[in-house]
């Protein structure tokens, strides 16, 4: 499958047509970016782990029964996913309050939650991301009621999931970010979870020294950002070599099937 033309470059990512209209490739690239894309740097070897991080995370989901835009991991950097329509809403999920929320709020850094606690953002770079009610969402029809209420029921399943996934190699999902899309087929519609799910859209903590071991590192200037991506891929088993930058050769995880729809 080529390239044809790119349709979308965001902070991290490349969208690009391909030879069938209702597929994309999506390209990770080596940019990092923070701070509404004030922040920026290009960071050897982020792209290829993102990339199979998230393949690994999707066909994780989508063994218990999720819903996702993944068709196949392609390459180092690349992978085949379904075209859907965008909701232009991200998700936040938290199970501790830490990033945005403490700096809203002012609580207190690392407060666990009784229960996740959901946010949603309305995805506009002009306006920097602005937080949104429920009620929002749908007086401007950014969804339909029926999305947002299977949207809730995926929220929660996806945080049990990776929840669980996580603290069996002793990390802490502190709090994570999703995006979901219509996908149309025959007639047929049906909700993906979407975009990507890595350690730039997630905050973990490892269980006994809270290490930060995501985007973090970068946003705080800690430094050793792909080690810490690779410590977790690791810990997943999704990656199996020892060495430092650039680690990935491609070799098709095994858990990745191909899920023609
Ligand atoms: P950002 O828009 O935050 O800078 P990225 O660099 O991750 O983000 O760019 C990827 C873009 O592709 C995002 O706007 C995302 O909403 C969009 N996208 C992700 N998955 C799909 C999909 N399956 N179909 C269409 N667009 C998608
Ligand atoms: N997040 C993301 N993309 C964004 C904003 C947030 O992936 O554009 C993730 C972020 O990595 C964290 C969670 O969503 O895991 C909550 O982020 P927060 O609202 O605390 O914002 P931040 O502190 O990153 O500004």
């Amino acid at each position: 499958m080529d390239k044809f033309k790119e349709i979308a470059k965001g902070k991290a990512k490349s969208m690009f047509t391909t030879s069938n209209p209702s597929e994309l490739i999506m390209e990770f690239r080596d940019d990092a970016s923070a701070f509404d894309g004030k922040k920026r740097a290009s960071l050897a070897g982020k792209g290829a782990v993102n990339n199979q991080f998230n393949a690994f995370i999707m066909d994780y989901l989508g063994d218990n029964g999720v819903d996702h835009h993944l068709i196949n991991l392609m390459d180092n950097t690349h992978s085949l996913v379904h075209s859907l329509d965008m909701f232009p809403i991200e998700c936040v999920i938290r199970n501790r309050a830490t990033g945005s929320i403490c700096r809203r709020l002012g609580t207190e850094d690392g407060l666990i939650l009784e229960k996740p606690l959901f946010e949603f953002f309305l995805k506009d770079d002009d306006l920097g991301d602005p937080l949104v009610s429920t009620e929002h969402i749908l007086a401007f029809k950014w969804m339909e009621k029926d999305e947002l209420n299977l949207i809730n029921k995926e929220l929660n399943r996806i945080n049990d999931f990776l929840q669980g996934m996580f603290r069996g190699v002793g990390i802490k999902l502190v709090d994570f970010k999703v995006e979901f899309g219509r996908y149309e087929k025959n007639g047929k519609k049906e909700i993906m979870l979407a975009d990507e799910i890595s350690p730039d859209t997630c905050r973990l903590w490892d269980v006994n020294s809270d290490k930060k071991l995501d985007k973090d590192r970068f946003r705080k200037g800690l430094g050793n950002l792909i080690e810490a991506y690779q410590e977790v891929a690791r810990r997943l088993d999704i990656l199996h070599e020892q060495s430092n930058i650039r680690p990935l050769k491609y070799t098709k995880p095994q858990a990745v099937k191909i899920k023609k729809k």
